[in-house]
């Protein structure tokens, strides 16, 4: 069975400053850009993609942020529940890679299955110490929990495909959808934060190596292009205005 619907979910708001959202970009000034998740139900299936912040850290960043914003609606179970879901509703849980902003709620989900490429579990463990801040250990160290640890790409469920994209981090993944009506769409992760990174061919600011970053975008251009497929980025405030949001979702 193919995909039946997909989600996005907003995750709040927070600020981010132009030298972490472009390569060789030395501007500290700042844009309100999106935490987004999104939930995928197949004829068997219900995937989550990225889990956002840790509700842990979100008085901090609204403290902290002056353009943070996070509602009591934001937060993911409430996002979940919007839709008619609990947590222990979902199957799959992929991580694009480990960031406080995408691992953040993984704890929520120790029913489901957690997947994350293998090099991006490692190097979250024991990351360079340029990257460390954005890795926190409490997000993905979780006893028991159920991981499934990949090695590049994978089909998960018919119209499912993890797509191996890494630069951001050494183990980032995407996701290929088949959408019976909206036609193939692939949620790109922080691959490309926004339009202009794909557009541009950009590298993000904030980067492991921005070299394969570079090829990641370029990766999933070359597939959006073959197969008619849309890139959804991953932190654009302006793509984020115009995607559809629950009760509405893509079909
Ligand atoms: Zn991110």
């Amino acid at each position: 069975m193919a995909v039946k619907a997909l989600y996005a979910l907003q995750n709040g708001f927070m600020g981010f400053e132009r030298a972490g959202l472009f390569y060789g970009d030395f501007s500290s000034e700042k844009t309100a850009i999106p935490v987004a998740c999104y939930l995928i139900r197949t004829g068997d299936a219900t995937i989550l993609f990225d889990t956002g912040l840790s509700p842990r850290a979100v008085p901090g960043l609204l403290r902290n942020d002056p353009l943070a914003r996070f509602t009591d609606a934001d937060l993911l179970v409430h996002r979940l529940d919007a839709i008619g879901l609990n947590v222990g509703d979902v199957d799959m849980v992929v991580l694009s890679h480990l960031h406080y902003d995408h691992a953040g709620g993984a704890e929520f989900f120790s029913k489901s299955e957690l997947i994350v490429q293998k090099d991006e579990f490692a190097y979250a463990h024991y990351p360079a110490a340029f990257f460390a801040g954005f890795y926190y250990r409490k997000n993905f160290d979780l006893p028991g929990y159920r991981w499934r640890l990949l090695d590049g790409d994978t089909e998960l469920a018919p119209g499912v495909s993890v797509l191996r994209t890494d630069g951001h981090t050494p183990g980032h993944q995407s996701l290929l959808l088949e959408l019976p009506e909206t036609g193939p769409v692939i949620l790109a992760g922080d691959s490309c934060y926004w339009q202009e990174h794909i557009d541009a061919e950009r590298p993000p600011g904030v980067v492991w190596n921005p070299t394969l970053a570079m090829h990641s975008i370029k990766r999933l251009k070359t597939l959006a292009r073959l197969t008619g497929a849309r890139i959804f980025p991953g932190h654009d405030p302006v793509f984020w205005r115009g995607v559809k949001q629950p009760p509405e979702f893509y079909r």
